[in-house]
């Protein structure tokens, strides 16, 4: 008999299709912008997470060919090692002031952002609170760090404060949540987080990874727009979302980074990002700080767009440009997200293990790229569905 180990695989991807859970790869030419090729088809692109319309900005383009003219591509090493160049100086420099903190430090995603700086402040004997609905990159630095795990219900402070109030014997405690749900598109309650954490002597970790660029009066994120940024002990960050790049970093004290530059393995044991996509993000930041009609114009036409699907009785969640339509199973949400892109719209049907099950949803993706007639065009395409009882 043949030896065929991985036979078993073959029949689990049976099995993820016939529940309509197989995931497959797309691809697209060209730059990420509001209209989007996607295997040879034109669309309008409700499906990234590029918010500020920056991923194909030609001055961030420039930045990182400048950079590669004079750095060279790849950073050759960790950046611990020989890999930390000028580029990813002047970032973390520009990032700690745009964040208003004292220092900052890169990582080659929000990933690994998350998992290496949980890892580093949660070990054995230490107690986690995570909410139910973090980012797998949360969940993942929880399992990690050997912490004993707790899960609070979505946003519910009532729950974790029970939790909390039991985690006396614990050595130290760690509260962790994203600040802006990447699939419902709701806030962490940070206010009553942060009187939590000091009333339990809890460290409190925030991740702002769709928040960065867009929520906030410079742009830094929910703490800021909520003004509990100095009671927020470690944030997180993501280039690869309203920055229009890639990679993730880490803001807080500089004791605090100094810790995680010692002890946060997914920094230390990983290659540091080329120079040019450093250089690229520098001026990101520029433009985050010059050009803030970008984001106020966005969050305005996501309110217009909710309030819109509203009126036409949709059943529409979030309070910001992630706003999600829940439509409940996989198949008429698959069968939606097709439907749309026959029509030329690009609206991805979210489904689990991405959102619980029964919590299957079309995520629309807003971002200061697209024009209002692409949004118009994406209201009459889903009233059309409806009237046709496709949804
Ligand atoms: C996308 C995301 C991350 C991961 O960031 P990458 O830079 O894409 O690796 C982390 N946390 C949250 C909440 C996210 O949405």
């Amino acid at each position: 008999m043949t030896r065929r180990p991985l036979a078993w695989i073959d029949e689990e991807l049976q099995t993820l299709d016939q529940l309509e859970l197989r995931r497959r790869l797309r691809t697209h030419a060209g730059p990420q912008t509001a209209e989007i090729a996607i295997d040879g088809q034109s669309l309008i692109n409700f499906g990234g997470n590029d918010y500020l319309g920056l991923a194909a900005d030609p001055r961030i383009a420039a930045a990182a060919t400048a950079a590669i003219q004079t750095e060279g591509w790849g950073s050759g090493a960790s950046p611990l090692v020989t890999g930390h160049g000028q580029s990813h100086a002047a970032l973390e420099a520009a990032v700690a002031q745009l964040e208003g903190a004292e220092a900052a430090l890169l990582f080659s995603s929000g990933f690994a952002a998350n998992v290496g700086a949980i890892t580093a402040l949660a070990s054995k004997g230490d107690v986690i609170f995570s909410d139910a609905k973090n980012h797998a990159s949360i969940i993942d630095g929880v399992r990690l760090s050997g912490a004993r795990p707790q899960i609070y219900q979505h946003l519910d402070i009532d729950h974790l404060e029970k939790l909390i109030a039991q985690a006396a014997p614990f050595r130290r405690r760690l509260i962790v949540t994203d600040s802006l749900f990447s699939m419902d598109g709701d806030f962490a309650p940070l206010v009553e987080l942060t009187e939590l954490a000091a009333q339990y002597d809890a460290m409190l970790l925030v991740d702002e990874a769709h928040a960065t660029g867009v929520f906030g009066e410079q742009g830094r994120g929910v703490c800021e727009q909520l003004g509990v940024e100095d009671q927020v002990d470690v944030r997180v960050g993501t280039f690869s979302k309203a920055l229009g790049g890639h990679g993730g970093f880490v803001v807080g004290s500089q004791s605090l980074i100094d810790w995680l530059l010692n002890r946060a393995r997914s920094y230390i044991f990983s290659t540091a990002a080329p120079m040019a996509s450093a250089a690229a993000m520098v001026t990101a930041l520029q433009i985050v700080r010059d050009e803030p009609q970008r984001r106020q114009l966005l969050l305005e036409r996501a309110t217009k767009l909710r309030n819109d699907l509203r009126s036409q009785g949709w059943q529409v969640g979030g309070e910001s440009q992630i706003i999600p339509i829940r439509l409940g199973e996989p198949e008429p949400t698959m069968q939606a997200s097709l439907r749309l892109r026959e029509q030329g719209l690009f609206v991805p049907g979210i489904r689990p293990p991405s959102v619980p099950s029964g919590e299957s949803l079309l995520r629309i993706s807003l971002s200061f790229a697209h024009t209002v007639e692409h949004l118009e065009q994406l209201v009459s395409a889903l009233d059309q569905l409806r009237d046709q009882r496709r949804i």
